[in-house]
């Protein structure tokens, strides 16, 4: 059995009156992200961190924010997607672990439901999917309520990879 890891990041701007979608769940808040998708920026991260590991490309090469197809889509069907593409190259997903940073709202009563979501858009047992949280203490573009940060480190297994 082989290893592959990887790791992804991602931004959005924040705005009032859009809607905040974040690991494939929609949070109570009256601002969300700036984005030609649905702005999921901790399935963005997700899903560079996945393609990262199998050494195949980035979310920008494989669904350009200049084609229509993509406008408003949801980030699950992106990620479900990137998950057939590390499975048709015969990896599985051994874990994957997201860190988001976002000044409010507090993301706590999320967590559950966010990592019950992306491991049943991954097809994975949930006990493989770790969501955290943190704020930057006001500091910063996330702390003065202008972005969020998303940070994903993903660990691929595949049997292929033995004795390359
Ligand atoms: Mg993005």
């Amino acid at each position: 059995m082989g290893y592959r890891i990887g790791n992804g990041y991602d931004v959005h701007a924040i705005r009032e009156g859009l809607p905040m979608w974040l690991c494939g769940i929609k949070v109570d808040s009256d601002k969300g992200f700036v984005a030609h998708s649905d702005g999921d920026v901790a399935i963005h991260a997700l899903c560079d961190a996945l393609l990262g590991a199998a050494a195949l490309g980035d979310i920008g090469l494989h669904f350009p924010d200049s084609d229509p197809k993509y406008k408003g889509i949801d980030s699950k069907v992106l990620l479900r997607k990137v998950v057939e593409m590390t499975a048709a190259n015969e990896y599985a997903i051994g874990n994957v672990d997201i860190t988001i940073a976002l000044q409010e709202p507090k993301l706590r009563p999320y967590i559950d439901k966010m990592r019950e979501t992306l491991a049943a858009t991954m097809g994975i047992d949930v006990s493989r999917v770790s969501v955290k949280a943190t704020t930057t203490e006001r500091l910063g573009f996330v702390g003065r309520g202008e972005g969020c940060e998303a940070w994903a480190t993903v660990l691929l297994t595949g049997k292929q990879l033995t004795g390359k």
